[in-house]
């Protein structure tokens, strides 16, 4: 099976860093636990999206206030979306 190539370029933690001010600083995909639940994406379709392998990544961390993009880890349910703060400390989960 030729199915593996995509999955290459995404890292099982996908990770990507806010530039807007505020506390909410880096995002990170376990895509190792996604299970496709598409609720990340539901909630802020600006910062995730779903691959061809139906796994969560991270397009633009920018583009959703901090309010929703933590109520969109908050929907996952597999805390496959991990949030951490400006000084590198883990705020969700908690
Ligand atoms: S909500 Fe969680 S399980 Fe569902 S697609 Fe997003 S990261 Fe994956």
């Amino acid at each position: 099976m030729d199915t593996t190539d995509d999955s290459k370029k995404t890292p099982d933690l996908d990770e990507k860093t806010r530039t807007k001010p505020g506390t909410l600083r880096r995002i990170v995909v376990d895509r190792t636990k996604c299970i496709g639940a598409r609720s990340c994406v539901a909630v802020a379709p600006g910062v995730f999206q779903m691959d061809d392998q139906n796994l969560a990544y991270l397009v633009d961390p920018d583009s959703e206030d901090e309010d929703t993009i933590m109520l969109a880890a908050q929907s996952c349910p597999v805390l496959a979306v991990i949030i951490y703060d400006d000084q590198g400390k883990q705020i969700f989960p908690e």
